[in-house]
């Protein structure tokens, strides 16, 4: 039995509940209960605020959880990363009013800095042998500068577009996040087991998202040329025609590469060809 422990509400929720459903684990959205126990797998999730995911693992209060990076690395519990999951992607930067001119990172020296991130900056300013004062506030962190807070701010960013209402231009990327899976540093044989098997199911989904299932029917004489366009291939699947000198070909390909792929498949003669969506990759 192993208790995950996933944020009740916010951005990382709705992923963290896809997640679970994809890899077969059934349970009650949240609601009003703390915990909840999955009809399908011996796992009971914990919903919590992210703030309290790393030291509810590192304590043994859950076994596992999924948490941004960012929220594991400011809080600096005994945690072992387990796998990153390719959601809730963002940095953590230093940003700056608009009009002031950025000399490089030395411009820090000496400046107030507003932030719910005070260790991660701590150690990146240590790093970088530079001397500010920081000044922790919890929420609302890029406002400060206009408000005569703080001279710069050292925050989440995903499309940067709060920073540009507030007036303020990213200069440092300092941090790169993403949601991880997170584990108990010990955890019993058992449990170990358990995660495994959550390990294994969550590859094999976050590995296939991004990816198509790509058929169509191609001339025979050019299977080598069309093999040859996809290098990630072990051994793509051909199967007979009924119609003579051609075949069916069966490629994964990843989302970004689809539409190039695909016309160059077209200019080799490839007819038919179907895109599918791809539910499970499993190796
Ligand atoms: P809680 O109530 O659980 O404490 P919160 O308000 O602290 O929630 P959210 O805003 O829901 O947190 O963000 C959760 C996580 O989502 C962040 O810690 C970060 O890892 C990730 N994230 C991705 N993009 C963004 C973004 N644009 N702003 C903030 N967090 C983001
Ligand atoms: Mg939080």
């Amino acid at each position: 039995m192993l208790r995950i422990a996933i944020q009740a509400k916010g951005r990382l929720n709705e992923d963290c509940m896809a997640l679970l459903k994809d890899a077969g684990i059934n349970v009650a959205a949240s609601k009003r209960k703390l915990v909840a126990r999955a009809t399908d797998f011996p796992i009971e999730v914990l919903y919590l605020r992210d703030d309290d995911i790393p030291q509810a693992v590192a304590m043994g209060v859950a076994d596992v959880g999924i948490v941004g990076l960012n929220e594991v690395a400011e809080r600096g519990e005994a945690v072992s990363e387990v796998m990153r999951l390719g959601f809730g992607g963002c940095r953590i930067s230093l940003a700056i009013p608009r009009d002031v001119t950025y000399t490089g990172v030395e411009w820090f020296e000496g400046k107030r800095i507003a932030t719910s991130y005070p260790n991660v900056l701590k150690h990146y300013f240590a790093e970088k042998g530079i001397h500010a004062h920081i000044h922790e506030i919890a929420g609302s962190v890029e406002i400060a500068p206009a408000v005569g807070m703080a001279d710069a701010i050292f925050d989440i960013v995903s499309s940067g577009g709060t920073l540009v209402q507030n007036g303020l231009r990213e200069v440092e990327q300092v941090f790169h996040s993403e949601a991880a899976l997170i584990a108990h540093p010990s955890l019993s044989a058992e449990q170990l087991a358990d995660l495994e098997k959550l390990k294994f199911r969550f590859s094999s989904i976050v590995e296939s998202r991004g990816m198509k299932y790509v058929l169509m029917n191609l001339p025979a004489e050019k299977l080598d040329e069309a093999v040859a366009l996809m290098p990630g291939m072990r051994s793509p699947t051909v199967l007979p025609l009924a119609a003579e000198g051609w075949c069916s070909l069966h490629v994964v390909i990843p989302e970004q590469e689809l539409w190039e792929k695909v016309e160059q498949l077209k200019a080799l003669g490839a007819e038919g060809i179907l895109v599918l969506a791809l539910e499970n990759m499993i190796r």
